[in-house]
């Protein structure tokens, strides 16, 4: 499995004891907010709403795409397979530097409004392991977080796993989170997620060979988009799919979705408590989407896909990381089907938490006794601990005001975005 930390979860960071001891006028804020955004979660019969005039972007589009784009704008197809080569293998950014292709070609792009579809980056921060956590400046001047993880490996491999966003920021404001914390402005576009990795292969100089939609925000809430920019990551920037992983909390009506794709990637979903009322306190968005229905739906997906989904555990301690709870995991899983995996995180902490990290003894005593109880288990090696490490953080230290402060913003920005569950 994946060495990645609690840092590069989107599963990230966010204290329990914050959420246990919410004010009851908060907390029903808060649980209205989640209700909101679940409420908005695509479904299959979610229509597709009609997205804000956007301007139009080639990174994304495959190579048959390109190829008709180049016809319609009277060019012969051949035109289509050079911008093809120049943005996935020559990776170049702007359209004026397409030097292989006409001017003319060029300036009609342009006039046309189309455009390459890279971000700048705003600001890079580098871990004593090597981990870089990037900020890319969007085009509407929002700020979004990816995370690059060398594990350079024995027998002379080295993987270079990218943690992408999804969101900017995230509607559903797990306790432990440093992105739920921050707030939420609007869905990633497509193009916006496979950036990410390319930008991560620049500063790193090298193939990104794992991909994990563990960033800012809930994937499942922009999967049309997640699904497009996987297709890219796979067939474009030629990433296996069992390469990546697509992990989520749990949105009502979306595993049935995904699991219709039969795609070979892990599905990670975020359990963080092995019992309804516990979970709740962690994940407010439990509310809507009780465990016992998110398990049949994961059974569902298992029996569907033939793929074994795997199951994020973050540690923190006191509050989930007894034996006790390891033993109740255990039995729940058995109880919803064979085909699972645990993976365990020890909480990391992020400022203004007051969650705790476990001690090693504690996180080793939870693995013995999910193993004693027959669950594969596995621990996530923290990484980047120094580098504003947990997701969100290094955001919010560029955007400290929260994007969306209540539910009524929330509401004014829902309408506005593209909920669309891919088709
Ligand atoms: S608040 Fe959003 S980004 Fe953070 S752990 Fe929850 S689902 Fe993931």
């Amino acid at each position: 499995m994946l060495a990645v930390s609690m840092a590069l979860l989107h599963h990230c960071s966010t204290p329990l004891a914050r959420a246990l001891c919410t004010p009851a006028r908060d907390r029903a804020r808060a649980c209205s907010t989640v209700a909101m955004a679940m409420a908005t979660a695509p479904s299959p019969s979610t229509p597709l709403r009609k997205s804000q005039p956007q301007q139009q972007v080639l990174l994304g589009m495959s190579e048959n795409d390109l190829q008709q784009l180049a016809l319609d704008l009277g060019q012969q197809s051949f035109r289509g397979k050079q911008l093809y080569h120049l943005i996935y293998k020559r990776k170049v950014r702007e359209i004026q530097e397409f030097i292989q292709l006409p001017q003319a070609f060029r300036k009609e792009l342009e006039e046309a409004g189309w455009k390459v579809g890279r971000s700048p980056i705003f600001q890079t921060v580098t871990a004593a392991d090597g981990t870089v956590k990037l900020l890319l400046k969007l085009e509407d001047n929002r700020l979004v977080e990816t995370v690059g993880i060398p594990v350079d490996e024995d027998k002379g491999s080295a993987r270079l796993t990218a943690c992408v966003s999804s969101q900017v920021g995230c509607p559903l404001r797990c306790s432990f989170c440093a992105t739920g914390k921050g707030g939420f402005a609007r869905n990633l576009r497509s193009h916006e997620i496979v950036e990410q990795v390319m930008a991560i292969e620049e500063v790193f100089n090298r193939r990104v060979t794992n991909v994990v939609f563990m960033g800012m925000g809930e994937p499942m809430l922009n999967l049309k988009a997640v699904l497009e920019a996987h297709r890219c990551l796979n067939k474009d920037i030629q990433i296996g799919q069992r390469m990546m992983t697509i992990s989520t909390v749990g949105v009502p009506n979306t595993l049935k979705k995904l699991a219709s794709h039969k795609l070979q990637s892990t599905l990670a979903v975020s359990l963080h408590a092995p019992n309804q009322k516990l979970r709740e306190k962690i994940v407010p968005s439990a509310k809507s989407y009780p465990l016992n229905a998110l398990m049949k739906d994961c059974r569902e997906y298992y029996r569907e896909t033939n793929r074994r989904v795997s199951f994020e555990y973050a540690l923190l301690a006191g509050i989930n990381d007894s034996v006790d709870n390891a033993v109740e995991l255990a039995k729940l899983l058995h109880e919803w089907g064979p085909g699972y995996h645990v993976n365990l995180i020890p909480f990391n902490p992020i400022e203004g938490s007051e969650y705790r990290r476990p001690y090693k003894k504690a996180v080793q005593a939870f693995a013995a006794a999910l193993e004693s109880n027959k669950i594969t288990v596995s621990v996530r090696q923290t990484r980047g601990l120094d580098a504003n490490a947990a997701c969100g953080q290094l955001r919010n230290n560029f955007q400290k005001s929260p994007l969306v402060t209540d539910a009524k913003s929330l509401e004014t920005e829902l309408p506005n975005m593209d909920l669309a569950v891919a088709s």
